[in-house]
């Protein structure tokens, strides 16, 4: 279904890529007719817009669709079923109201410390109850962003367990669990371990003896049918790490991207977003979202309207 909003918005971008790209009558021509649209699909994370969407989540969505983006990943959800403040149905709606598509969220089970035998009962139970709320609105992915603390190789294994068990959960409910990473996953775990291991071994040092990077036994030790990952670009760069590199080595597990730069996109000269791209598409990746951290210059709206804008002009970006 095209309605006049889609419309307004192709013409727009179309009129923008004849600018840039100089090839939009061309892409016309060669572009299928029915049933699609020649819009760019664009993901934001709404934490992005933290402090400044809460006060009016209606009309901020809405700035948000005028800037070109047309999904979201929600952040801020709550047991008792709201997205901040806002009932979670009620949320939808502005959503559907702005003609934006929630396509995943952000949650974290309210668990302290590590996971243990103790807590994987209230864990169970914590992803039952968002599985149930967020079927609800039609949401594709539930992921966890936030790292559990481990020490060693045997609780990283652990954790690994729990996340197959959020997994099977999700799964039961019809949505897809994943995993979204910061910096910390980079860091490493020996055996028998009591801390993890940061930094790189000096000179001429051996690395000891099982070392492994966290996010590897992860990566390798939850089952591929119950736990995809969202690999955060710039987080994973933050890691001394390279997206790319991870994107290649696990195309079937890696299926969601968190596009983010020091501020807004593109301006920092630390993201290769170009050969990002190129990767993700290569391994069939549909699902990007913009996250914008550490903006200082102006609004949050402001930033995330130059992240738009970034990605609406960028050539390699379908
Ligand atoms: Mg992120």
């Amino acid at each position: 279904m095209t309605n006049r909003r889609d419309f307004l918005r192709n013409t727009a971008l179309l009129t923008l890529g004849g600018v840039v790209i100089g090839k939009a009558n061309n892409a016309l021509a060669a572009a299928p007719v029915v049933g699609k649209t020649n819009a760019k699909q664009l993901g934001l994370q709404t934490y992005s817009l933290g402090r400044e969407l809460a006060p009016d989540v209606p009309g901020g969505l809405k700035k948000v669709a005028q800037m070109g983006y047309t999904v979201l990943e929600l952040a801020g959800y709550s047991a008792e079923g709201k997205i901040g403040a806002v009932p979670m149905a009620e949320f939808k709606k502005y959503a559907d109201d702005a003609g934006l598509k929630i396509v995943s969220s952000h949650l974290n089970p309210p668990v302290r410390g590590g996971y243990t035998n103790d807590n994987l009962g209230q864990i169970k139970d914590f992803w039952k109850k968002a599985t149930d709320h967020h079927a609800a609105i039609g949401v594709k992915y539930i992921i966890q962003p936030g790292q559990p603390p481990t020490r060693s190789v045997e609780e990283t294994s652990y954790v690994c367990e729990v996340f197959n068990e959020a997994g099977k959960i999700a799964k039961a409910g019809g949505l897809i669990w994943g995993y979204h990473n910061h910096s910390g996953e980079f860091a490493r775990v020996i055996p028998g371990g009591t801390e993890v291991v940061t930094g790189r071994p000096g000179f001429g040092q051996k690395p000891p003896e099982g070392i492994r990077i966290i996010y590897d036994i992860f990566l390798e030790k939850t089952d591929p049918s119950l736990v995809i990952f969202e690999l955060d670009v710039y987080w994973t760069v933050m890691g001394q790490q390279d997206p790319v590199a991870y994107m290649k080595q696990y195309p079937q597990r890696i299926r969601v991207l968190h596009i983010k730069d020091v501020a807004v996109l593109g301006e920092s000269g630390m993201m290769n977003f170009q050969k990002i791209y190129e990767v993700a598409y290569a391994n069939g990746i549909q699902d990007f979202f913009v996250e914008l951290e550490g903006y200082k210059e102006g609004t949050q709206f402001e930033g995330v309207k130059g992240c738009a804008d970034y990605l609406l002009k960028a050539p390699f970006v379908k």
